[in-house]
């Protein structure tokens, strides 16, 4: 059996919390050692960068919601500029430049900040670190799934609760669903669906939620919506983890950067598997890019822009069609076909070299459309008055 790569203390820990040694080796295959894991659980978005639903061949690639364009001008040059200065592991204090922005812009004490190589590692860490066989985790139905496969893969208990009627999590509804559960998972705007939960709702779970246990506010879509975020609830040490990836409007999906804003005893406790090995030894391109990046608030606010043009052409158009497309907030919409399974109408898009997005189980005849360029929506437009009219 593989033994877990970490010290004694935190193997009892894991074992008092009521894992099994043999859960104990799927918990080595969460951080990334067991291509059994990766197998069995279809999609280890832990290593997610290349993603099944990528279709490197299409025409328009708007399934997998990335960013429809590469990195921001200063990130791409700051990338550059640092390649030159690659023999040395650390040739000033990337890292710490890094945190310092992120201080600046979220207002978090630098303790309270970890970067991570994108935000699928810290997802799945955070649900090893506080749920176990006896404490579950509660999510959203639809949501991003990987919270909630890591937790079946570790044999913890998993409650989905719909959305509400606003697309919003229902945090009363999570609560009720398992009032003593190790982590409850917000993902605000929420993929699929693009839709905000209202800071009040979760300002209201964390003050609700049972002793010990965490909110975890995955806010991997905040710069398209452009609301307040939560991170002033992290730097006000609430039971809150906060996480953030450059994976979305900043365009670096391939190159792999994220961060968590928590108390340091929550970061600490997650990093207990590895040292924080991942944190702290990030590629000098990436954290080059994140730190130029994050700071340029005017480029930002344009790309949203951009994006909400792009969006409001391919929503106008589909309302013209008679077509059922929920409210969203971020670079993200879903249709409703009703008549017609999600399933289908991808490989009708397909057929015109436009790769959309897939549907989740609760709604089988919606599909997910990631907002790509506006050239890009152009020809969306254009192949789905040929698909739907077929
Ligand atoms: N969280 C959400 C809501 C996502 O949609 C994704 C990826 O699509 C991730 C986290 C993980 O992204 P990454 O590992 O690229 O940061």
């Amino acid at each position: 059996m593989a033994s877990l790569p970490v010290n004694p203390e935190t193997q009892d820990d894991l074992l008092s919390r009521g894992y099994s040694r043999r859960q104990l080796a799927r918990i080595v295959g969460v951080f990334g050692l067991g291509a059994a894991a990766a197998a069995t659980m279809g999609r280890p978005a832990w290593a997610s960068a290349g993603t099944p639903d990528a279709a490197p061949n299409a025409k328009v690639r708007i399934g997998a919601n990335e960013c429809w364009t590469g990195p921001l001008a200063p990130g791409q040059a700051a990338a550059a500029a640092i390649i030159a200065s690659g023999n040395r592991y650390s040739p000033h204090d990337e890292r710490g430049d890094f945190i310092k922005a992120v201080m600046q812009v979220e207002g978090v004490p630098y303790s309270h900040v970890a970067p991570w190589p994108g935000s699928s590692d810290p997802l799945s860490r955070s649900v090893v670190t506080f749920c176990s066989p006896t404490r579950g985790l509660v999510t959203a139905d639809p949501t991003f799934e990987l919270a909630g496969r890591t937790a079946q893969w570790l044999g913890a208990p998993l409650k989905q609760v719909p959305l509400k009627a606003d697309y919003s999590h229902d945090v009363r509804a999570m609560l009720a669903a398992d009032p003593n559960a190790g982590l409850y998972y917000i993902c605000t705007p929420n993929n699929p669906t693009g839709t905000i939960t209202p800071l009040a709702d979760i300002e209201w779970l964390i003050a609700n939620k049972p002793a010990g246990s965490m909110v975890l506010v995955d806010e991997a879509y905040t710069h398209f919506a452009g609301v307040p975020t939560a991170s002033y609830l992290a730097a006000a040490d609430k039971d809150v983890i906060v996480m953030r990836t450059f994976s979305k409007i900043f365009g670096m999906a391939g190159m792999r950067m994220g961060y968590i804003m928590a108390r340091p005893d929550l970061i600490a406790k997650m990093m207990r598997y590895d040292g924080g090995m991942q944190s702290g030894a990030l590629p000098l391109p990436s954290l080059a890019c994140a730190t130029a990046s994050l700071t340029a608030a005017d480029l930002i606010a344009g790309r949203r822009k951009e994006m909400q043009e792009a969006r409001g052409l391919a929503l106008e158009h589909l309302k013209k069609r008679g077509l059922d497309v929920h409210p969203t907030n971020a670079n993200m919409f879903m249709i409703d076909w009703k008549s017609k399974p999600a399933s289908q109408m991808q490989a009708a898009f397909r057929t015109q070299s436009i790769e959309i997005g897939r549907s989740w189980p609760i709604w089988p005849t919606v599909s997910r459309v990631t907002v790509g360029s506006m050239d890009e929506m152009k020809l969306f437009c254009e192949a789905l008055d040929k698909v739907w009219a077929a």
